[in-house]
């Protein structure tokens, strides 16, 4: 049975790129009917907090990226890796070492005037030197001295290393905690992992972590290393280049769905389709092709996808979506319209939540147009057309076609085209120069609610000359 896993550390905040590394492996367990497991690797403790875990499983959770096991903690499992590091120690594949942070740059040193590659050099490998008193010694695996690893990655192909270019790395610090390899490695292998779908910043872990994994004896997982996300100026993707973590999404209006449907297309794809649901997703992920070069994180593309869901989506969830983003603007969606109805007015005209929200102020918040709004729009020659209509919308059915019908028949009374008068109406009753067709606005707004508006406005006319 195929048995994923992504394995955040909490670090900090779920970002774009560890969104799409658990989407892809969330989409390959689901794909073969195997089991997705998440797993917080929070074994670094000066860096770990709780803060970060929680961004992450809140992350998680709004995209909807549900997991079959877990979350573990790697800090819960610690007897278990000292367990797997004793064994090793016993067999004689792990050493102490006792080289204090000065020595090992002393030895550092020393090897780059040589014009060599910084390494452990092995000096407590096969010592027979009495430990020094009062240091509490490191483990190190013993790698293999000759020989290379080779494996298979399921997106870069053949990768092959030669062990001579690894040294003795490091398994358990001194304080008792696991290193990032070690943890990984023996997580890996007690949770059956057979694929490894994880960011290619990892690759070169993973020959380390395979002659970990042979050590113990341990069956080895297939790798899947993805290419980096970068910005549109190809360099790593960074706050510049829009806002990276995923809840910042949640808080821009952004739907879930979206931002999957985009982080899908990052790096992978299925012909030309743009547009697809998860189901689909699923249904088509492979990852043979998932692209080799690095993809490129564009804005205005998700934004654009953003608008295809938003487009689409139900009107009733939408309501509740937008709902909150109505209550940071200062409004109560229970004192005026229908909130599905205006939803529906205005969905095809916005990118994101946030600016359906914006764009909804006038429906449910008196609006006062300022000086400069008005000024190009309540001409005096305007005024009599104006108060014929206002008038008229006292008499009409309070529906948009007979207020369109007003609209024409005063516009036309006037000699005035439609815009003309339009545009002041529109002005007068929402504050605003662009919105949807204005008679759906008055409609929607009620008689009562914009006649009052456009009899105070009417009152800011210049008074015409005679
Ligand atoms: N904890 C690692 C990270 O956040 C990922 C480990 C892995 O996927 O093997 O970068």
């Amino acid at each position: 049975m195929v048995r994923t896993r992504f394995a955040p550390s909490p670090t900090g905040f779920l970002h774009i790129g560890g969104a799409r590394t658990a989407l892809f492996s969330w989409a390959f367990a689901r794909r073969h009917g195997g089991r997705f497991i998440l797993r917080i690797e929070d074994t670094d403790l000066d860096r770990s907090t709780a803060e970060s875990t929680q961004a992450i499983l809140q992350g998680m959770d709004w995209l909807g990226l549900n997991y079959d096991e877990g979350p573990f903690y790697q800090t819960q499992r610690l007897a278990r890796y000292q367990e797997v590091a004793e064994d090793l120690l016993r067999k004689g594949l792990a050493y102490h070492c006792y080289a204090s942070k000065e020595e090992l740059e002393a030895m550092r040193e020393a090897q780059r005037e040589r014009g060599e590659k910084p390494r452990y050099d092995g000096r407590w490998r096969d010592s027979r030197q009495t430990p020094p008193p009062g240091i509490k010694p490191v483990l190190r695996f013993k790698t293999p001295l000759d020989g290379n690893v080779v494996f298979d990655d399921l997106v870069k192909g053949s990768i092959s290393v030669s062990n001579a270019e690894l040294d003795d790395l490091v398994i358990m610090r001194a304080d008792g905690t696991p290193t990032y390899n070690f943890g990984v490695v023996v997580d890996d292998r007690d949770m059956d992992i057979t694929h490894v779908i994880r960011g290619d910043d990892h690759v070169n872990n993973t020959p380390r972590q395979i002659n970990l994994l042979r050590a113990l004896g341990a069956p080895l997982p297939q790798y899947a290393h993805v290419p980096m996300i970068l910005g549109a100026d190809g360099e790593r993707l960074s706050k510049r280049h829009g806002a990276v973590s995923v809840m910042q999404y949640r808080e821009d209006g952004y739907l879930p769905e979206a931002l999957l449907n985009y982080l899908a297309r990052l790096g992978w794809s299925h012909g030309d389709e743009e547009i697809f649901s998860l189901e689909q997703f699923v249904e088509w992920f492979d990852l043979g092709h998932i692209s080799r070069s690095p993809a490129k994180f564009n804005p205005e593309k998700l934004s654009w996808v953003n608008q295809q869901y938003l487009k689409v989506a139900n009107d009733a969830r939408l309501r509740e979506w937008v709902r909150p983003f109505l209550l940071a603007d200062g409004c109560d969606p229970e004192q005026g319209p229908s909130l599905d109805r205006v939803t529906a007015l205005l969905k095809g005209r916005v990118s994101t939540l946030e600016e359906l929200a914006d764009a909804a102020v006038y429906f449910y918040r008196d609006i006062v147009p300022g000086e400069a709004l008005r000024e190009p729009y309540y001409g005096a020659a305007i005024r009599p057309a104006v108060a014929d209509l206002l008038g008229q919308l006292r008499e009409v059915a309070w529906n948009a076609p007979a207020i369109n019908d007003a609209l024409k028949a005063v516009a036309k009374r006037h000699g005035l085209k439609l815009p003309q008068l339009a545009m002041p109406i529109r002005v007068m009753a929402t504050g605003e120069t662009h919105t949807p067709s204005i008679d759906a606005v008055l409609e929607l707004l009620g008689r009562e609610t914009a006649l009052a508006r456009l009899e105070r406005e009417l009152g800011k006319f210049p008074a015409a000359h005679s």
